[in-house]
């Protein structure tokens, strides 16, 4: 991999040009290839995308894909690949979490490393190369009750015989203008994605979960020296995280302490804190800041019609399926567990084929047998 540029900002991908030295089985440069997001501006509702997809216009599919992170957008290039001719409705900021991430040095394929943005722009590329819709819109509401299924965006209905849902979830972030600043230059939601970026650093992680106990735990293999912060002197994590914290030499917990602000300007060199019992504010040095508060899976437009657990999270029955006969779950919006994006795109990739599988059954596609997975 040679040069890239930032897939949504710039809206190209370049390939060419200077390629590194080639290892003994390094494959033929890449021709050379450019991303079009269908960048001419059109006029959209307040508050929706500056652009939409060049094929926007078909409404109907045997197959609707709702979420375009990797989950949504795998399953996208193999529902293309079998000629479903799949619709992404992906939201009106499309890419899901990896659009707020800057290094990905974990995902198979870029021993180089990848900005998460231009990521998702491969990703959306080759779904679009085999055909697939991509519509930046939100969903407002959908009806299971029969099929087709039917859902609206902006005013729209759509229609589809089989449905994934790949809507993700977001991390709760605290909610202070610095922390969004300096999002990706030091503040992060994610110790699996972003740890090793800390290595000798002294960095602080908020929350007192079980996620912040975890991350600061994870955290440790790289800084010198990981701080928790939690904004009560009770946690909710389970006593064995907490006590393994505590017996960590590199954690220090404080309690009692909530984030006032995150200090830096082109990147994160301290915080401003605030004792909630006495309201005294003090600054502590730190090079990364990690939100461990939660997430919340998006589910919003699918809880009348599909269970959620404990947490709100889609329950999902044999893989992929939904209590719903045709409509199938992809990603984060059921996974707690692993949240990452190769397990996302593996769990699309299950969910199309299970989707394919399920049209054949019904009669609504002809037998595939040719489908190149
Ligand atoms: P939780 O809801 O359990 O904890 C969130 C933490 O963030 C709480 O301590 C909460 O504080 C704090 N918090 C929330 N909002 C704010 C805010 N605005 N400012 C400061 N602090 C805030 O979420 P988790 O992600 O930790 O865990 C989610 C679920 O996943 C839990 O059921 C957990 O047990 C599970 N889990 C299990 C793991 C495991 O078993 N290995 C690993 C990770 C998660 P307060 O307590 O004051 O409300």
């Amino acid at each position: 991999m040679s040069k890239q540029t930032p897939a949504f900002g710039g809206l190209s991908i370049d390939f060419s040009g200077d390629t590194a030295p080639a290892a003994p089985f390094a494959p033929a440069p890449l021709p050379e290839m450019a991303i079009d997001f269908g960048a001419a501006p059109v006029a959209t509702a307040p508050g929706g995308p500056s652009f939409v997809s060049a094929h926007e216009g078909r409404t109907e599919s045997k197959l609707i894909i709702v979420g375009s992170g990797p989950a949504g957008l795998t399953a996208a290039i193999y529902a293309a690949r079998a000629n479903l001719e799949p619709i992404v409705l992906a939201g009106s900021t499309p890419g899901g979490q990896l659009m707020l991430t800057s290094d990905v040095e974990n995902y198979p394929g870029f021993p180089d490393g990848i900005q998460g943005p231009d990521l998702m722009g491969l990703f959306r590329a080759q779904a679009e190369r085999f055909g697939t819709q991509v519509v930046d819109v939100d969903i407002d509401r959908v009806d299971l009750s029969q099929r087709p299924f039917r859902l609206w965006a902006r005013g729209i209905e759509y229609k589809a015989q089989a449905l994934i849902v790949a809507t993700g979830a977001s991390a709760m972030w605290l909610g202070l203008d610095s922390e969004t600043r300096l999002r990706g230059r030091g503040v992060s939601a994610c110790a699996t994605c972003d740890g090793f970026f800390f290595r000798d650093k002294e960095i602080a992680v908020v929350g007192g979960g079980d996620t912040a106990f975890e991350e600061a735990s994870y955290l440790t293999r790289f800084a010198s020296k990981v701080h928790m912060l939690h904004r009560r002197d009770e946690f909710r994590a389970s006593r064995i995280m907490v006590e393994r914290a505590r017996m960590n030499p590199k954690i220090e917990i404080h309690t009692n302490t909530g984030v006032e602000e995150v200090l830096g300007d082109e990147k994160v060199t301290g915080l401003r804190l605030k004792d909630t019992e006495t309201g005294k504010e003090r600054e502590m040095t730190a090079d990364g800041l990690f939100i461990a508060i939660g997430h919340r899976p998006n589910t919003e437009a699918f809880r009348d019609w599909l269970e959620v657990d404990v947490k709100g999270y889609l329950v999902v029955r044999d893989k992929t399926n939904s209590d719903i006969e045709g409509v199938f779950i992809a990603g984060d919006v059921h996974d707690h567990r692993y949240r990452q994006a190769v397990t996302a795109a593996g769990d699309g990739c299950m969910a199309a084929i299970d989707a394919e599988r399920w049209l054949e059954s019904q009669g609504i596609t002809e037998a595939n047998t040719l489908t190149a997975w």
